[in-house]
């Protein structure tokens, strides 16, 4: 058995276990309606995140209203608001920027509007439950595998989104794993960038600008995802260093895939998003009829109840992983 199959069944088995303890709320609907909010499309992996979704929640019984905010915090808020005034039963936010939706989410409440919050947090009272990875261990997971490929040098540091509680925790993991060579003395941060909103164009204009302010003398890069990490490795090529200088990422987005296989990106992380699409599903249905959860991890930041699930690490050595789980094919990837 697959340690995902183990993480599934213990999930299926956390869900079967749910109690009812109060009367279905939408008793008198056909269906429940879910709101799903997504941040911003452009980054590969919400889109996968969004069709696992709909086709778990049909599955449910559920019916699926997708507003993508295209990375604007002003859009996100009155997509929102749109969503609460159409009297859907629960939310499923993927937040651009969560301190902004404090407003809008206590609207969501006093509207009886279950609120799931989807791989980032929403600091809120109003959030019914959180569901994620181990983010702190994705962080961990990059700078431990360029740990691996540089054990000393010059390191810049990318980090994600400031907006994005998990920008915090990817970086926070990988500066824990870096910290006791950081320490001897074997590696030296020359700096750290956080990129906003997510894009490569902005890493790829950090990334010139420090290449060049450092003479090219940079041995390795934490790159927080594989779009930033793109954009790393699109510099580093236009000074022939692509391959030479290691590179984290995360997301297993195919071009990230490709890359690692040819040995210019060290490492990606897979979070197998067709089982937080479902977890997340059961949860916003669950929590509309009023089932009650066993939660996996303690509560998170602001008390709110979390799941986390596992990721894995990915290096050239594993990749055929994704073919086992169905992520991708062996001609998607190119593996014989
Ligand atoms: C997610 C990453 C994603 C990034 C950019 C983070 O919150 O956990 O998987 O690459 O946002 O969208």
């Amino acid at each position: 058995m697959s340690r995902f199959t183990v993480r599934r069944t213990l999930l299926a088995v956390l869900a079967v276990s749910a109690t009812c303890v109060s009367l279905p709320a939408f008793a008198s609907k056909d269906k429940p309606v879910i709101g799903f909010s997504i941040d911003d499309l452009r980054v590969e992996r919400w889109t996968r995140d969004r069709d696992y979704f709909i086709e778990a929640a049909k599955k449910l019984g559920a019916d699926v209203n997708v507003q993508s905010a295209d990375g604007d915090t002003a859009k996100q808020v009155s997509q929102i608001e749109n969503l609460i005034s159409k009297k859907v039963d629960a939310l499923v936010i993927v937040p651009k920027d969560q301190a902004t939706l404090s407003n809008v989410l206590k609207e969501a409440r006093k509207a009886g509007i279950k609120v799931v919050s989807y791989d980032r947090l929403i600091k809120s009272p109003n959030v019914d439950a959180y569901i994620s990875f181990d983010n702190e261990r994705v962080g961990f997971m990059q700078g431990e595998a360029i740990f691996k490929a540089a054990p000393k040098g010059n390191y810049y540091v990318l980090s994600g989104d400031p907006g994005d509680n998990n920008a915090k925790l990817f970086k926070a993991g990988a500066m824990k794993a870096l910290d006791p060579a950081i320490k001897k003395g074997d590696i030296k941060i020359l700096g750290e960038q956080s990129v906003k909103d997510w894009l490569p164009a902005n890493a790829l204009s950090i990334t010139e600008n420090v290449l060049t302010q450092h003479q090219n003398k940079i041995d390795a890069f934490i790159a927080p995802n594989d779009g930033t990490a793109g954009a790393v490795i699109q510099a580093l090529a236009a000074q022939k260093l692509a391959g030479k200088v290691p590179v984290s990422g995360q997301d297993a987005e195919l071009a990230a895939c490709k890359r690692v296989l040819a040995g210019t990106q060290t490492m990606t992380v897979y979070k197998p998003l067709r089982l937080i699409a479902s977890e997340a599903a059961k949860l916003a249905v669950g929590l509309v009829k009023g089932e009650k959860f066993t939660f996996n991890a303690e509560k998170a930041e602001g008390g709110i109840e979390q799941i986390l699930l596992d990721p894995v690490v990915l290096t050239k050595g594993n990749m055929d992983l994704l073919v086992k789980d169905n992520f991708y094919t062996k001609e998607q990837l190119g593996l014989k």
